[in-house]
């Protein structure tokens, strides 16, 4: 395993990188004035064919880090690139796992723009987030880029109506991308992974990002990383792509909400939030108690249709509201992973 050496890090332009000229204008128009480390160490590596492990902070921008390469293939693939065009497989080109239902609608968005942008809206990406996602699909005219959990994406192609795409994947698929892959793995989709890694030719390239790169990833890392070059982004990289900060605050169980309300009434955390509570009743019950002081919040929580939970997403990053109230309720957890264990793998998110 090598590592990229940092000098190589400084590509200061979207223009260095080597990327189509697509993507450049797509880049332009999305109003990205620079890359972030990650995408500049990234992208030349993954356009020059080489498996990446990447560490980069949430919020260091590894979307575009994974996405401008896997579109720059799969482009070429489409202008019948890379020899005699008898010679490219029909088929999904590039597979892209993300652990919730939520990334997949949020990294296809970013895709649209991309390929839109660059006026390439003939290159085909879905995300398998819900049913009617599946439904779309067919065998015969295979979508370029695939974006699903893993649990999803396994079920369809093993579900009747759908035999023939996992074979297919076999022959077709030339990139891979493990995003977020301490959280697929800590939500217990390692044996989802490790069916669809069985499905993909040998010799996929596979980019892996990560938030943090722990033992668990291991089992990943050796099923699908061949010399991978790691590129490991500190915590202050993340700036640029918006930063994180936590704050920690001890109080009585009785006092939390007048904390909440003093914190957000007097302005005293800048930027927008996302406040995580631990019950979907409580998360409702914090939304109703800062709403009756004027400070506006969203709601997300599993109970919701994935609609709804997509527009809360969605209204907070435009910054329709600056406070978002999540909730992971541990009882549907637990019961989704029952569901996922009788079922052979269920819905993500
Ligand atoms: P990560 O996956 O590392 O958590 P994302 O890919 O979700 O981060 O990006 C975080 C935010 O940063 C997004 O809102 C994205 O639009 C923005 N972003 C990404 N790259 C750039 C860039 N080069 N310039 C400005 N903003 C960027
Ligand atoms: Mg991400």
């Amino acid at each position: 395993m090598s590592k990229a050496a940092s000098s190589s890090a400084s590509s200061s332009s979207f223009e260095q990188l080597g990327l189509d000229l697509r993507l450049l204008k797509a880049v332009r128009k999305i109003g990205l004035e620079a890359p972030t480390p990650i995408q500049a160490e990234c992208v030349p590596l993954a356009l020059a064919g080489k498996d990446v492990l990447a560490r980069a902070p949430t919020g260091s921008g590894k979307t575009y880090a994974y996405a401008l390469p896997l579109l720059q293939k799969v482009l070429s693939r489409h202008d019948g690139g890379g020899g005699a065009s008898s010679s490219i497989e029909p088929g999904v080109g590039a597979v892209v796992l993300v652990p919730t239902r939520e990334l997949c609608q949020q990294v296809h968005g970013v895709m649209r723009k991309l390929l839109g942008h660059g006026g390439a809206a003939g290159v085909r990406v879905v995300t398998l987030a819900t049913p009617t996602d599946a439904a779309s699909l067919s065998a015969d005219a295979p979508p370029d880029v695939i974006i699903a959990t893993p649990s999803r994406l396994r079920q369809v192609c093993t579900g009747s109506g759908h035999a023939g795409l996992l074979l297919k994947l076999r022959d077709s698929v030339h990139t891979l991308v493990v995003d977020e892959a301490d959280l697929l793995l800590s939500y217990g989709y390692g044996d989802d992974i490790a069916a669809i890694g069985g499905a993909l030719p040998p010799a996929v390239q596979t980019l892996l990002l990560s938030a943090t790169i722990t033992p668990d990833l291991d089992s990943v890392r050796s099923l699908f990383l061949h010399n991978p070059v790691t590129v490991d982004i500190e915590e202050d990289g993340a700036d640029q792509g918006g930063g994180l900060r936590q704050y920690w605050l001890r109080t009585s169980h009785a006092d939390k909400f007048l904390v909440m309300y003093a914190l957000f009434k007097l302005n005293r955390i800048p930027g927008r939030s996302l406040i995580f509570v631990n019950s979907v009743d409580r998360g409702f019950r914090l939304k109703l108690f800062l709403e009756q002081f004027g400070v506006s919040s969203g709601v997300l929580n599993c109970e919701l249709p994935l609609a709804s939970r997509w527009h809360a997403i969605e209204h907070f990053n435009r910054g329709l509201f600056d406070i978002l109230i999540a909730t992971d309720d541990p009882k549907l957890m637990a019961g989704r992973a029952t569901e996922r264990l009788e079922a052979g793998g269920g819905g993500g998110g």
